[in-house]
């Protein structure tokens, strides 16, 4: 049994495929309990010729996304809980904060996507990683996801190594980092993203991996599952074996949210 999936999308975006009303459907035949919609926040950090096409709904359908999902949640025959993706771009806090002000989300999911302007786990920005120390480059993501956490903006902390996404490795024991991001995500109160997405991706692997998830819950960080279904299909995909990671380093219960308010249920 699959008690949430925290983390769809939806066509606003511009690359997700199927109507809301079909991730629901797979939901429910899946027999998962609640749903969380978590579409990507419109590009508040770009200025308006600078947006980049299809990477997330523009600023002025965001209100619509808001009321569609709320209706959704009227009506489904399961828990439906509005959430939002947004990017985390250092300096760009009270734009960030602006925008997502005048909505109540049941939560909010911080996301690093961006390494000081690369996107990173975009595949055709990808030859980047040959240029780069792959080190540094490990370095620089983990001290963005820290610095995320560190805001206060966020109840989750998506995807939290998806620097891994091509399989590039760090040469470097990665485990102090690892260390240090937990400490930085306890002290800052998030909860951490448990998404099989990465099952669908060159690494293979959820994210987070079993040893950084082991460092989380010895740290005490509580966890949510998350799918990142861009289409209907993939609604739950991966949640099986990522709640039996979950109990295998430790975990009993996984959170939901509303009103960013945290709970617990027994897995
Ligand atoms: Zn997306
Ligand atoms: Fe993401
Ligand atoms: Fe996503
Ligand atoms: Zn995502």
């Amino acid at each position: 049994m699959i008690p949430v999936d925290n983390h769809l999308h939806s066509r606003l975006c511009g690359h997700a495929t199927g109507e809301v009303g079909a991730y629901i459907s797979q939901a429910v035949r899946l027999g998962i309990k609640e749903v969380g919609f978590c579409d990507h926040l419109p590009l508040y950090f770009l200025p308006p010729d600078k947006m980049i096409p299809d990477y997330a709904m523009n600023e002025d359908e965001l209100p619509g996304y808001v009321n569609m999902i709320r209706k959704l949640a009227d009506q489904a025959p399961l828990q439906v809980k509005l959430g939002i993706e947004a990017d985390f771009i250092p300096g760009q806090e009270e734009k960030l904060a602006a925008m997502l002000a005048p909505h109540k989300f049941d939560f909010i999911t911080g996301s690093v996507h961006f390494i000081d302007g690369w996107g990173f786990d975009n595949p055709a920005e990808r030859a980047e990683y040959a240029r780069r120390d792959i080190d540094t480059i490990y370095q620089r993501y983990f001290a963005l996801a820290q610095q995320a956490a560190q805001t206060g903006l966020f109840d989750i902390m998506a995807h939290p190594d998806l620097i891994k996404k091509f399989n590039y490795r760090p040469h470097q024991d990665p485990r102090p980092l690892y260390e240090e991001t937990a400490r930085v995500f306890k002290n800052a109160g998030v909860c951490v993203e448990v998404n099989s997405a990465g099952l669908r991706y060159p690494v293979q692997e959820i994210y987070p991996g079993p040893e950084l998830l082991q460092i989380f819950f010895a740290h005490g960080l509580p966890v949510t599952l998350g799918s990142d279904a861009h289409r209907p299909e993939d609604v739950g995909a991966g949640l099986p074996q990522a709640l039996e990671l979950i109990r295998s380093v430790g975990y009993r219960e996984v959170a939901t949210f509303s009103n960013q308010q945290i709970k617990f249920v027994s897995i």
